[in-house]
């Protein structure tokens, strides 16, 4: 049952779409979009051209309309409902650049994989960035969620970011307006980060390669990346491992139809065959309550869970 109407929601722009020189898809899949490859709709898909196509669709789009930003899905479970509104999703055009910014600094658009600006910054014998070498996402989800690894966090490289408002209004945030916590960002609500400089310092190239040799194969021999997963499902609570306490509840390759807690790494959600987000996430709130039953303590989602369910098939959220 189709739950959003793109079509009819695209009618609503009127005639100002004319002008605008990007992607609009009523409907588009969001399983095509997710590392989960699950979930429902996008009622409109928008992919903005440049930054200067992002301002002038905000400046159309009725304020009554949802947004909702993606980066390349790394983080993401969507419900089988949908998203309702427009999701808006950067072109690797418009947004995917990286670039020498002078000093130690590299600025890259935010669609931009993490792992370029760590490739640049090995060719340019920038230290400081192999982190990025083995997180999945966009340097937009990289700047909201606090990316980080190995020791390192966004919070630690990024010295300015440019956004645009809801409204079609440009602005420029520094490290301290994004009020950096453990996996989170409290900028104000509803920003579209575009692009970003990073401030690294020089190092010898041997000892960049080796570091990032290191995370690959770390990464390999504990992970399942080559699944379809959207990377740890829930934050370390203080003072413990959230995949320690996964595992002590007995819930190390616990299922749900086509969603399994990784026997690999326990708090690795991965779509063993046809999962839905149904199945997903409510796998995700069955570990929550076995874990609070085991050990009293209540884990947090560090996955976004994002849309609507299906009438008659809502996750009940685990409240201790
Ligand atoms: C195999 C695997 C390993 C992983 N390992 C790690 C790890 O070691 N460390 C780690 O931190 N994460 C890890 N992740 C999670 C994920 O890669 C990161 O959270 C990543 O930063 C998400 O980026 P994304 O582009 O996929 O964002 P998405 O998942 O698409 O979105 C995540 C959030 O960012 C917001 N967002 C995205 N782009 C923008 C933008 N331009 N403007 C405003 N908001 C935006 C979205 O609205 C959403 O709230 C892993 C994931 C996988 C699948």
């Amino acid at each position: 049952m189709k739950q959003v109407d793109g079509d009819k929601l695209l009618a609503e722009l009127g005639e100002g779409v004319k002008d605008i020189r990007g992607k609009l898809t009523p409907n588009a899949p969001m399983d095509r979009v997710t590392w989960f490859r699950a979930g429902g709709l996008a009622e409109l898909m928008f992919q903005p051209h440049d930054v200067d196509d992002l301002v002038a669709f905000l400046k159309i789009l009725p304020e009554h309309v949802p947004l909702t930003v993606v980066g390349v899905g790394s983080n993401l479970l969507v419900r089988d409902g949908g998203i309702r509104g427009v999701v808006l999703r950067l072109s690797a055009k418009g947004f995917g650049d990286v670039e020498l910014a002078g000093d130690n600094r590299i600025r890259a658009g935010a669609i931009c994989p993490d792992k370029n600006i760590a490739a640049m910054a090995l060719d340019n014998s920038i230290g400081g960035f192999a982190f990025y070498y083995g997180i999945p996402g966009s340097i937009g989800g990289a700047l909201m969620m606090n990316a980080g690894a190995n020791g390192t966090e966004t919070k630690d490289r990024v010295v300015e970011i440019e956004a645009v408002d809801r409204k079609g209004n440009r602005v420029t945030l520094s490290n301290a307006d994004m009020h950096y916590s453990y996996r989170k960002s409290h900028a104000p609500e509803g920003l579209i980060f575009t692009h970003a400089t990073f401030q690294g310092h020089p190092e010898d190239k041997a000892a960049i390669r080796a570091e990032m040799d290191a995370v690959r194969h770390h990464r390999e021999t504990v992970q399942p990346v080559r699944e379809k997963t959207g990377g740890s499902t829930f934050k370390n609570p203080e003072g413990h491992s959230a995949w320690k306490l996964i595992d002590e509840a007995g819930c190390r390759g616990l299922q749900i139809g086509g969603a399994q807690m990784s026997p690999l790494h326990c708090n690795f959600m991965i779509n063993i065959g046809h999962a839905t987000g149904y199945d997903l996430e409510s796998l995700g709130e069955m570990v929550r309550r076995n874990v609070f039953e085991h050990a009293g303590i209540v884990l947090e989602w560090e996955i976004k869970r994002l849309g609507e369910f299906i009438p008659g098939a809502e996750v009940a959220r685990f409240t201790a």
